[in-house]
C-alpha cells in the first residue's frame, strides 16, 4: 500500500516510522523525544480484557497505548506488553497520575504503583489526569514530575486537561514547558484558542474523545467528505487530526473498528473538507467536563473507579 505524505495542512515535525514495523509517523517533542501520532485509548476497557485489546491494537499497528490509573487497567496493560511481540523500545505508552494523588510525595508514590502495575522500569509520557485547581497542589505535582523525569524513570512528561492559565503557571514557577498537554478535541470542539498557546510554547497537542465519543460520526458533513473519500467518518476524522497535526487515541474494543481507526494513511483531505470540518467547531460542543472546576470535590478512590469502569465495561449494554 503506498503511503501518503503526511498532512499538507497543519504538520509539525510528524516522520515516517521507518523502523517499528508500523505506518504511523511519529510526532518530534519539545524534549527531544518522539510519540506516535495515533494511538489506542483505554479508558473503559477492563483490566481482564486489556491484554486482548491491547494484544489486537499492537498486531493491527499501533505503538502508543494510552491508560491511566484511574482506568484500572495498567496491569492489564502491563501483562500486555510483556507479552508483546514488538519489542519495547517500538512501543510507547502513556499513563496518568489521577486527582488523589496530587502533591510531591503522593505523585513519587503514585508513579512507584504505575510502575509496578505495567511492569514497566521506564514509562515514555507520564500526564497529571487534571489540574484540580481548587486542591492548589498540581504545581507541587509538577515539581515531582520534573523530578521523576530527572531520575530517568520518565521520557518526557506532560499535563492533560490544562488551560492555559494553568499552562503559564508551572512553566512560569519552574521553567519547565510540558512535552504534551491532552485535552478534549473533535470536530465539534476544537480548542483554537488553546492550540494557539500550545503553539507558542511549543507543546504538543493530545486529542481525547477524538470521535467525538462516536456522537459526531453521523454528521452528514462527515458522512458526505467520507463518502467522496470512499471512507468512514470516524476515518475522515482521525485524518483530519493527523493532518492537523495532533496525537490522536481513539478507543475501541471491536477489533473490526480498531483496524479501521488506523487505516488513515493511505487518503488525504482537501483543502475544502478542512474548512468544512473547520466550521463544524462549537463553543458549546465539549463532551467532558470544565477543567476549571473539575476535581473540585474528593474522588473516589482508584480501586472503586477502577471497579465501576469494569462493571460498565463487562455491562451486556455496552
Ligand atoms: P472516542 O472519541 O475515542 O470514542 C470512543 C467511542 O467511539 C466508543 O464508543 C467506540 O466504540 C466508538 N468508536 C471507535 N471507533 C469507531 C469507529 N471506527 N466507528 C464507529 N464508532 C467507533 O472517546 P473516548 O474513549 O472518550 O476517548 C479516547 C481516549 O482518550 C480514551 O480511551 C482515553 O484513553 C482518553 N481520554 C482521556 C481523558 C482525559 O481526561 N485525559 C478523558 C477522556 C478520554
Amino acid at each position: 500500500m503506498k503511503r501518503l505524505g503526511l498532512g499538507r495542512f497543519g504538520e509539525r515535525n510528524a516522520k515516517p516510522d521507518m523502523t517499528s514495523g508500523s505506518e504511523v509517523p511519529r510526532l518530534g517533542l519539545n524534549d527531544g523525544h518522539s510519540i506516535p501520532q495515533l494511538g489506542l485509548g483505554m479508558w473503559q476497557t477492563g483490566d481482564g480484557k486489556a491484554p486482548e485489546i491491547v494484544g489486537a491494537a499492537i498486531g493491527a499497528g499501533y505503538r502508543l497505548i494510552d491508560t491511566a490509573t484511574n482506568y484500572g487497567n495498567e496491569a492489564g496493560v502491563g501483562r500486555a506488553l510483556e507479552g508483546s511481540v514488538v519489542p519495547r523500545n517500538h512501543l510507547f505508552v502513556t499513563t496518568k497520575l489521577w486527582n488523589d494523588s496530587h502533591g510531591y510525595d503522593q505523585t513519587l508514590r503514585a508513579f512507584d504503583a504505575s510502575a509496578r502495575e505495567l511492569r514497566l522500569n521506564v514509562i515514555d509520557l507520564y500526564l497529571i489526569h487534571w489540574p484540580c485547581p481548587q486542591r492548589g497542589l498540581y504545581v507541587d505535582t509538577w515539581r515531582a514530575f520534573i523530578e521523576l523525569r530527572k531520575q530517568g524513570r520518565v521520557r518526557s512528561i506532560g499535563v492533560s486537561n490544562f488551560t492555559a492559565d494553568h499552562l503559564k503557571r508551572i512553566i512560569g514557577d519552574t521553567g519547565v514547558v510540558p512535552a504534551l498537554n491532552q485535552v478534549e478535541l473533535h470536530p465539534g470542539f476544537q480548542q483554537r484558542a488553546l492550540r494557539e498557546t500550545h503553539e507558542r510554547y511549543n507543546i504538543a497537542t493530545e486529542a481525547w474523545s477524538p470521535l467525538g465519543q462516536g456522537k459526531i460520526l453521523i454528521h452528514p458533513t462527515l458522512r458526505a467528505i467520507a463518502d467522496r473519500h470512499g471512507r468512514t467518518p470516524a476515518q475522515v476524522v482521525l485524518r483530519w487530526h493527523i493532518e492537523s497535526g495532533f496525537v490522536a487515541i481513539p478507543r475501541s474494543v471491536a477489533p473490526a473498528h480498531i483496524a479501521e481507526n488506523i487505516d488513515v494513511f493511505t487518503f488525504a483531505l482537501t483543502r475544502q473538507d478542512h474548512d468544512a470540518i473547520s466550521a463544524l467547531d462549537s463553543a458549546t460542543g465539549r463532551i467532558g467536563p470544565d477543567p476549571a472546576g473539575f476535581g473540585r470535590r474528593r474522588s473516589f478512590p482508584r480501586r472503586v473507579t477502577g471497579r465501576l469502569w469494569r462493571i460498565m465495561a463487562s455491562s451486556p449494554r455496552r
